[in-house]
């Protein structure tokens, strides 16, 4: 059973202003781990998680929009409260009333639903010690709450995965509907330092994502922007769809592959978001090469 929090409550207060879609804001309300979005991925409403306020994260994304340049409102999970916080939202999702809210008011009728509770934020999630008992608390309350059909989803860039401490923090995310969306969005080690950041080694993340998803089924994230006005280029694609087969051919369950581009404003200025049709272009190359689903989300313009 979770304990109550005794740490101030968040209010049910509705009081920010923007669109349904374009304003993925992390801040909420009163809510200071969690955070409602409604998007065209999950087509309702997704509760937002997250566990790591301190924006701390293994990669260093050039198209990442947490702004790293301004110090952390918290530098640690309260995680009492953190479950408060996902029960007042759940209750305001369940109700209704989210959807009296200015950012929300012109959602499609058929999205005015609950679609998942998603751990991701400003960070790396499987950084976090008790991510295990985060999921697990979610859990509970979303039972509780009579939406234990409710799926959890865990974001994570999988630099961790080949860890088996980090493995066993998510394999509770087993007992109930879940799904766990992996970052991979380069097939060629040049390009992966690039895009990501950092110099870590692409194979050894691409080992670790294989052994992970044969134990809990993946689906593979990958997000294509321009860089100086130039997407990664076809090679890469087939590089990523090359990443993507090894993962399956060594046992791994992939479920899908989603290809976005940008949608955010990004950290860097020269990033930008890859048309439409090339995007269009991007997913039938990889439909080629791969033998599994791929579903491709269009970009957003952010001036
Ligand atoms: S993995 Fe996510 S949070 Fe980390 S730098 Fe990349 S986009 Fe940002």
């Amino acid at each position: 059973m979770r304990k109550k929090s005794s740490s101030a409550k968040p209010t049910n207060r509705i009081m920010d202003p923007g669109s349904f879609l374009s304003d993925h804001s992390r801040s909420f309300d009163a809510f200071r781990y969690v955070y409602p979005v409604v998007s065209r991925r999950s087509a309702g409403l997704s509760v937002g998680v997250n566990v790591n306020p301190n924006k701390v994260c293994s990669f260093s994304c050039r198209y990442c929009q947490v702004d790293r340049g301004s110090p952390a409102a918290l530098a640690r999970v309260d995680l009492d409260l953190l479950f408060d916080e996902v029960d007042a939202l759940l209750d305001l999702a369940q109700s209704g009333r989210i959807f009296s809210h200015p950012r929300f008011e012109h959602t499609p009728e058929e999205w005015k639903r609950l679609n998942d509770v998603a751990f991701s934020g400003d960070g790396e999630p499987t950084s976090y010690p008790l991510l295990g008992e985060a999921i697990s608390g979610v859990q509970n309350i979303l039972d509780e709450r009579g939406a234990g059909h409710v799926k959890t989803i865990v974001l994570t860039n999988g630099t961790r995965l080949g860890d088996a401490e980090v493995r066993a923090r998510l394999e509770v995310l087993a007992a109930r509907p879940y799904e766990i969306w992996v970052k991979l969005d380069a097939g060629t080690q040049t390009y992966f330092e690039t895009i990501s950041g950092k110099k870590l080694a692409l194979d050894r993340i691409v080992d670790g994502i294989a052994t992970l998803a044969r134990t809990l089924e993946v689906t593979i994230q990958c997000l294509v922007p321009t860089l100086h006005g130039s997407d990664p280029g076809d090679d890469e694609i087939v590089a990523i769809a090359d990443r993507v087969r090894f993962i399956a051919n060594q046992g791994g369950r992939v479920k899908l592959v989603q290809l976005h581009t940008t949608a955010r404003r990004p950290a860097h200025p020269e990033i930008g978001r890859v048309s439409d049709d090339r995007l269009e272009c991007i997913g039938q190359l990889l439909r080629t090469r791969l033998d599994m689903p791929v579903a491709i989300y269009p970009g957003r313009d952010w001036e």
